[in-house]
């Protein structure tokens, strides 16, 4: 404004005016700068009641250009949703600058920090274990890495750190815990990429009720940091479906119980659990994944280290009335959404080995696949289960977003390409004959 220039000078928390004698117009938008002034209250007429520090301005001495904003591909100030999807993903770096997804990574930095803190408390310790690895059965595809120093061999990215877990429990751990990165090849839907992250945990000496009540008490803690509410039953806990029922009632194992004038409202969360799942199902033929896992046509419907439920161990042990075995799979949900899943597990050798020879493996091939399972096992292991939530998920329903990539810092596209960096991509092939045999 003629001599006078007007800099709002912002960082995460707040903006200030900044008033500057300026010689010409030599600041632009998006400059990032170092400003020394002194601060002068405004006049009164001048509050700016918007502004968490509009009664304040600062008086330029000096200005010093940290670094010019000369490309803006992308607005940052709207809330970014009238974007098409893979601009924003291109110029991710800026894409996050919009106020709404820079709070949701801070929500989301807030919530691990709270489950952490419960579960320390409640003693849990958490581990790390390895991503290149030897493929965990989850369901899906796997990501192969071609070995360098082992040619012609190949490690697998973990689908999820399920065997690890269960061997830190034959390392008498007793309550593990981690925030595991999963990697898993299967169809890309709209708002998925081809990793994850899970709150992954495990602990000995459990039944069913130990880990639910676990992850209940985390959930109801945690999230009174949060802007939202949940709905409980008369008791003051989640309820609890069987799959039969809730299948029957809602025609999904994943449904919606936020009911009325609540039905819309993003800040009621309304989490449920399903138990009683058939531990088997029929393959699907036209699932790859499914295919090549259920070699008897036969497959696992959730995890093929689960512990059938008490009345199923025979037939489980003998391989008889397959459809009719049911799992000790407890999987939670919250407003038509799977938040995560989890069971107690096999911990013998024999039953382990009876829930592949029901999946129709030979006894070589359960040795190639799970026999350092069996070998752990035979040394001694406490009874154990677990249950892993996906933090994606559970970060967007807390902050309110219909998709998991606006809590994900950098999520892939919907084709499969990472965000910013443009992989996967070629490589020469002097480089991929390191790996040849
Ligand atoms: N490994 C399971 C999953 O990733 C979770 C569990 O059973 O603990 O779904």
């Amino acid at each position: 404004m003629g001599k006078i220039t007007f800099i709002d000078l912002s960082d995460n928390d707040a903006t200030i005016q900044c008033v500057y004698f300026s010689k010409g117009n030599e600041v632009s938008r998006n400059d990032y700068l170092e400003i020394i002034g002194f601060i002068k209250k405004r006049s009164e007429k001048n509050f700016n009641s918007n502004e968490i520090l509009g009664e304040i301005e600062l008086d330029v001495e000096s200005v010093t250009k940290l670094s010019k904003s000369t490309n803006m591909p992308i607005p940052t100030d709207t809330d970014g949703y009238e974007v098409n999807e893979d601009t924003r993903l291109r110029y991710r770096y800026l894409d996050l600058r919009r106020e709404r997804l820079n709070r949701n990574l801070r929500l989301r930095s807030r919530l691990v920090h709270q489950l952490r803190q419960y579960l320390i408390e409640k003693d849990f310790i958490e581990v790390e274990t390895p991503y290149l690895t030897k493929a965990t059965m989850e369901g899906a595809r796997n990501f192969i890495v071609p070995s360098r120093l082992n040619k012609g061999s190949y490690y697998a990215l973990p689908q999820s750190p399920q065997q690890y877990k269960q061997l830190l429990m034959c390392s008498d751990i007793n309550r593990y815990f981690q925030f595991a990165k999963c990697f898993r090849d299967e169809d890309l839907r709209a708002d998925r990429g081809f990793e994850f992250t899970q709150l992954d945990l495990e602990m000995s000496y459990v039944k069913e009720a130990d880990v639910m009540g676990t992850i209940e008490g985390m959930i109801k803690e945690s999230l009174k940091q949060f802007d939202c509410e949940l709905r409980l039953d008369g008791e003051g806990n989640f309820p609890v479906f069987d799959y039969k029922d809730a299948i029957k009632k809602f025609g999904a194992d994943k449904f919606d119980l936020r009911q009325g004038k609540d039905k819309d409202n993003s800040k009621v969360l309304a989490f449920a659990w399903v138990v009683r799942f058939p531990f088997f199902k029929k393959v699907d033929k036209l699932d790859e994944a499914e295919v090549m896992d259920g070699k008897s046509g036969w497959t696992f419907t959730h995890n093929p280290f689960s512990r059938p439920i008490d009345e199923c161990v025979d037939d489980h042990m003998n391989g008889k009335n397959i459809g009719g075995i049911y799992t000790t799979q407890y999987d939670l949900v919250c407003n038509g959404y799977e938040i995560g899943g989890g069971s107690i597990r096999a911990h013998t050798p024999e039953m382990l080995k009876a829930t592949y020879k029901i999946m129709g493996y030979t006894d070589e091939e359960i040795e190639a696949l799970v026999g350092h399972m069996i070998e752990a096992f035979e040394s001694g292991c406490p009874p154990h289960g677990g249950i892993a939530l996906g933090m994606d998920r559970l970060s967007m329903l807390i902050a309110g977003e219909k998709s998991l990539k606006e809590v994900i810092a950098f999520p892939m596209t919907a084709s499969g390409k990472t965000a910013v960096m443009d992989a996967p991509g070629r490589l020469p092939k002097k480089d991929l004959k390191i790996y040849a045999e």
